[in-house]
This record gives structure tokens, C-alpha cells and sequence, in this order.
């Protein structure tokens, strides 16, 4: 069964979002940018669901990216979905309305092909919502024939297990190319196969590409501490280890030259573009770098040149330019000046948000000199050249040092640093050291420009992350951090800097969310059962809703949440998320 876009459905949404919802430019679509293709003319509609607001959504440069791609093919339409608030998500289910896109207000159900970006932990229970919202089986194992077929990619996939009820399909790596491949082999699977079960169009999906993860054809077992061993294959000729999809070039995926403009304030009011997939830094922490090798890189010119016609179609005012290590881009210098010639004639200023701390950041900073309205953001990640050694992140206090100097010199007025708390071998040493080199910056700040800069330290709670060097350790246990959080709140006489740290209850569930087996995919849905919503918005988490559904689930199976998060795995254990692996 098909489901046009239907007039009446039209107006019935237009007169809810009028009279009950709270900034309904979100669930209108229609921006500067957005593709609105005859729903008549193509055969085949894929949502790609963003699992957080539309405000967070539209900031993300890899989810307007592969929207670009798909609809750019002949026989696709690709539309937007985002999570609602909760004001949207009551007056919908108050009328029995189902999520829809916002291209052709299309219900969720009627897609071919429902794709989820899942770039966070925390983001979990907003697929639920949308599934839910969308009238599709939260359950894979429920739905029929005629269902959508619900599909996930995105860094989060690098421990699937938690998510793997309720998504039919994970894709694992890069999603240029491997999105339109499964999307093309599902609905001909269908199509020549129309007598077989869902079950045996899953089975022909899972045997086909290298880089697809069914969940539905591994069993899990567990040793005898109870503790989940790697999934492994119930059918003949599905993959044991699944191999992620890499593109060879990303220049070849060129995007949206009119970059979709939001009708609402985003996140990020501004042209993103990703120069650089990838880094060549090793710190053994960092999960990004893990999941995306090798590095592949945009050419100068062709990023100048998407920059400038971006700007001049969208007159937004600022170029992001985004990788995981903006200035370990190899024509860095080079492209600056590129971009200034043809963007500072357009009063257009471009922001690099993630620099490296090397010893060639003060001369990046010289290099920036007209882009210091946003600051100085780096990553120090330990205050101690000794423990950021052991962690492989190969910088110094004396780059980082002379890195600040120099921006201060040009005019920077604000750096932000982040740091983490609770890294393998850390000692008091290392706590204190974040105060001190926060205060000794902002010293030179004042030395060097003669007032205070803002010094702002954000210190996360380490959590040793699938597929890193640190994937074995164990998180340590909450009295560790509460204890450093307490050294951290270091009385600041002068008032120079500013030192933050993340929330405990979050960076915990984070860990048992990111390290989790399968049976923690009942807490996810219990806890949404329980009310749960948008749990990575400090003003919506209920840290008390998931304490409740953690006590309930670990009644009703026996799973030891604290093993998962804290208990480190011996050399030769297997790993719950053992069967994925970013070794192409
Ligand atoms: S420099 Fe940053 S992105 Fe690169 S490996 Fe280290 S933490 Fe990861």
C-alpha cells in the first residue's frame, strides 16, 4: 500500500502545529535547499531519520550529504525526519497521527527504507520515539512484509548490540556508497522475490554485502560470569567478522552546492563542509580515529569553490570547514588563503573548529588571524606531557603553551580546552595539573594582550570506547569521579578561567550504552516505556527513570550493569562487539 502526500493529512498537521506546538518551523520543511521531487515520478522513498531535533539534525554535515546522494539518483526520493519535542510527539499521539516526513509529510510507515544516524549513545531512546510515532514495530522481529526496512549506520555502530532489537540492519563504515547499495538491494530483493518471507530478504541482504550486520542471524552466549561473548552467525554463509564500507575518494561525493537553510535557529547557522575524513594522530582514547581509516581528503580548489557557491546561494555568512583534525589538513595554508580571497569579499569568515595541539599550532595561529571570533578550541585531553604519552596524544605544554601565545598575540580572546578525567594510571597530579594549566594560560593571556582572556576547561569522565587501544579497560567506578570532580572545583581567586565537568549519570550510561550487550537494548526500551525523552537534553534527562529501568531489567535477566561498565575484559576475552571491525 502507497501513501501519497495527502492534503487532508496536510492541513490537519498545519492546524496542530497552529494551535498546540511550540516552534513549528521544525516540522514544516520547505527551506532554501531542501529537495521537493514528484513523489509520482520516483519509485522508491527512503526516510533518513536524524534521532534528536530538528535543530540538532540540521547541523550535521554527513546526514545533508548522503540526503544530497540519494536524491540526486533517478529513482529515489530521500526525505527528512527528526525527533519532535515532546509538546509534537503528544499533540500527534493525542490524535492518533503518525511522524511523517517533512519533504511530502509522507508517514514514516509508507517509506521503503527508514535510516538512522546514530551519532550518540544518548540519542537511543529518540529512535524508539520516532519508531514509535511512526507506527512501525519497535520490535525488527515484529514487523511484516510490508513494513519500511529499518536500517542504522553512523559511529555508534561500532557496538550495535544494544540497538540491535529494534534496527533490521546496521551498516557498518562509510555511507556514500553502501546507503544506495543496500537501499537498490532491498527493494529489488522485493521485487524478484516477492514470495519469500522478510526473514529470507534480510537472510539475501546479510549474505550479499560484507559491510551489513542482521542481528536477527547471530545468537549471543555468555561465559560464565555471565558476561555476553561475540555474537556469532546461525546460518551458513553470513559473514563472522563484519568489514566496513570505505570510499576510496570522498571528493567524488561533492555536496549540495544550496546547503538546505534552516526556517528555525539551528545549532549551526553556517555552510559545513568536510575537508578531511579521518586523522593521522593514534591517541588511544579516540574512537573517530578508529573508525575512520584511511584518511581521504577534498582538494583545495574544489573546497573553495563549494564554500563560495554555498555562500552565494544560501547568504549565510560562515564556512565551517569540519574533520576530526582540521589542521592536520596537508594544504592547510594553502586553502586558508584560498578561501579568504574569494570568501572576505563577501564578509563571509570561516571557523576551524578542531585543531590539533602540535608544534605547528602557533603557526596555524598565524594563519587564522581573521578568524578568531569563535575562539581557540583544542584538545589537550591530559594536563601532564607524561600521561599524554602514555595515552599516544604526542603533544607537549610547550606547543600547547606557545600554540596560545600566538593566538593571543592575534587577537584571540577565548580558548577553550578539553580534558578527560579518569584515564588508565591517572594520578592527583594530573587533576590538579588541569587547574594549573588553565590558570597559567590565562596568565599569558593577560601578559601578552593585558586583560583576562576567557579560559574555559571542560573535563569529560573517560570511557574506554569499542575498537580503541582502551577498548579492555573498564570504566572507573562513580566514587573515583565524584572524588575528582571534587579536586576539580578548585577555589579560583582571580576568577581566570572556568572549569566544567560532564554530568556522572550520563558519561555512566554512556558507558553502558556504548559497551553494552543486547540485553541492555531492554533497558533502552524500558526506560522509553517509562518516559524517557531526548536524553542527551540536560532540561529532559531523568537520570531517576533509568536508574528504575536499570533495577528492573537486572531483576528480570540477571545482566551486571557494573561488569559491563567497569569490569576490564582479560587479553584473551571476547569482546561483545567483536564481530565488527574497522580493519577494512
Ligand atoms: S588528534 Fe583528535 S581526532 Fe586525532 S586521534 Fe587524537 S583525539 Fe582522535
Amino acid at each position: 500500500m502507497r501513501h501519497f502526500t495527502d492534503p487532508a493529512f496536510r492541513r490537519t498537521i498545519e492546524s496542530l502545529l497552529l494551535s498546540d506546538v511550540r516552534q513549528p518551523g521544525q516540522y514544516i520543511g520547505g527551506e532554501l535547499g531542501s529537495v521537493a521531487k514528484d513523489p509520482e515520478s520516483s519509485r522508491f522513498h527512503l526516510a533518513l531519520a536524524f534521532p534528536d531535533t530538528y535543530t540538532i539534525g540540521m547541523s550535521h554535515f554527513g546526514f545533508q550529504l548522503l540526503y544530497t546522494l540519494i536524491n540526486r539518483k533517478e529513482d529515489w526520493i530521500c526525505e527528512r525526519v527528526f525527533t519532535p519535542l515532546p509538546d509534537m510527539e503528544k499533540a500527534l499521539k493525542s490524535r492518533n497521527l503518525p511522524l511523517y516526513s517533512l519533504e511530502t509529510f509522507r508517514p514514516l510507515v509508507a517509506f521503503d527504507v527508514l535510516g538512522f544516524s546514530l551519532q550518540y549513545e544518548m540519542s537511543y531512546t529518540n529512535v524508539l520515539t520516532m519508531l514509535d510515532l511512526g507506527q512501525i514495530p519497535l520490535h525488527s522481529s515484529a514487523r511484516t512484509k510490508t513494513h519500511p526496512l529499518v536500517i542504522a549506520g553512523g559511529p555508534c555502530v561500532g557496538n550495535p548490540e544494544p540497538m540491535s532489537p529494534f534496527i533490521d540492519l546496521f551498516v557498518i563504515g562509510d555511507g556514500e556508497e553502501a546507503l544506495e547499495q543496500v537501499c537498490d538491494f532491498w527493494v529489488e530483493t522485493k521485487q524478484n522475490f516477492p514470495s519469500e518471507s522478510r526473514r529470507d530478504w534480510l537472510l539475501r541482504i546479510a549474505r550479499h554485502f560484507s559491510f551489513v550486520y542482521v542481528p536477527e542471524f547471530y545468537d549471543v552466549s555468555y561465559d560464565a560470569s555471565g558476561r555476553a561473548l561475540t555474537p556469532k552467525p546461525n546460518l551458513p554463509d553470513v559473514p563472522e567478522i563484519i568489514r566496513p564500507a570505505v570510499v576510496d575518494e570522498i571528493e567524488r561525493y561533492v555536496p549540495s552546492l544550496t546547503p538546505i537553510v534552516p526556517l528555525i535557529e539551528s545549532v549551526q547557522d553556517r555552510v559545513s563542509l568536510e575537508i578531511m575524513r579521518g586523522c593521522p594522530g593514534r591517541c588511544k582514547f579516540c574512537q573517530s580515529t578508529a573508525i575512520k581509516r584511511p584518511i581521504r581528503t577534498r582538494n583545495v580548489e574544489s573546497i573553495a569553490q563549494i564554500a563560495h557557491q554555498s555562500c552565494l546561494n544560501t547568504g549565510m555568512s560562515e564556512v565551517s570547514l569540519l574533520s576530526l583534525s582540521t589542521s592536520d589538513y596537508p594544504h592547510f595554508e594553502e586553502l586558508m588563503l584560498r578561501l579568504r580571497e574569494l570568501l572576505t569579499p563577501m564578509k563571509v569568515s570561516i571557523s576551524v573548529p578542531s585543531l590539533r595541539v602540535n608544534h605547528l599550532l602557533s603557526q596555524t595561529m598565524q594563519c587564522l588571524t581573521t578568524e578568531r571570533t569563535g575562539g581557540l578550541t583544542i584538545a589537550p585531553e591530559a594536563s601532564r606531557d607524561e600521561m599524554r604519552r602514555r595515552i599516544g596524544k604526542p603533544i607537549t605544554n610547550e606547543n600547547l603553551l606557545a600554540g596560545c601565545q600566538s593566538a593571543f598575540e592575534n587577537g584571540f580572546g577565548r580558548v577553550k580546552m578539553y580534558f578527560m578525567c579518569g584515564l588508565p594510571g591517572e594520578t592527583d597530579d594530573d587533576l590538579d595539573g588541569i587547574t594549573d594549566l588553565a590558570k597559567e594560560i590565562a596568565h599569558l593571556g593577560k601578559k601578552t594582550s593585558g586583560r583576562f582572556p576567557t579560559v574555559i576547561a571542560n573535563v569529560s569522565n573517560f570511557v574506554p570506547k569499542p575498537h580503541t587501544p582502551f577498548e579492555r579497560y573498564g570504566m572507573m567506578p562513580p566514587d573515583y569521579f565524584r572524588e575528582a570532580h571534587r579536586r576539580l572545583k578548585y577555589v579560583n581567586k582571580d576568577r581566570s578561567f572556568n572549569v566544567k565537568y560532564h554530568e556522572l549519570a550520563l558519561s555512566l550510561l554512556e558507558g553502558l550504552l556504548s559497551r553494552g550487550d543486547r540485553r541492555v537494548g531492554q533497558i533502552i526500551e524500558t526506560v522509553w516505556r517509562n518516559g524517557a525523552r531526548l536524553d542527551s537534553w540536560t532540561e529532559h534527562f531523568q537520570n531517576a527513570l533509568w536508574d528504575t529501568a536499570i533495577t528492573a531489567v537486572i531483576l528480570e535477566t540477571g545482566i551486571n550493569t557494573e561488569q559491563i561498565i567497569h569490569v576490564p575484559y582479560p587479553d584473551d576475552a571476547e569482546l561483545p562487539w567483536g564481530h565488527i571491525c574497522f580493519v577494512p
